[in-house]
């Protein structure tokens, strides 16, 4: 499990892991790469940091992200762009 991503709601922290600057709620896209695909996500609800751009997860997005993986892996030949699923 990805230690970044843990805390009751959102991030679990209220400033940048990395620079310490602003977090806010965004939306992005979310890029895995694997050893033979790309997958890109669009559209993944995050916090990022106004100052330098990080992105985090939260736990229940993170999982999500995990699973969407798991599912293309097998599907994938070199490049898949596929959406978040809503909620
Ligand atoms: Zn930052």
């Amino acid at each position: 499990m990805d230690r970044r991503v843990c805390g009751k709601k959102g991030v679990g922290f209220m400033n940048c892991f990395y620079c310490k600057g602003a977090l806010r709620d965004g939306v992005t896209a979310h890029v895995i790469k694997l050893k033979s695909c790309i997958i890109i996500v669009k559209g993944v609800p995050c916090t990022e940091c106004t100052q330098c751009g990080a992105v985090f997860y939260d736990n229940a997005v993170a999982l999500r992200l995990e699973g969407i993986v798991k599912e293309m892996k097998t599907a994938v030949t070199e490049v898949a762009i596929v959406n978040y699923p809503a909620a």
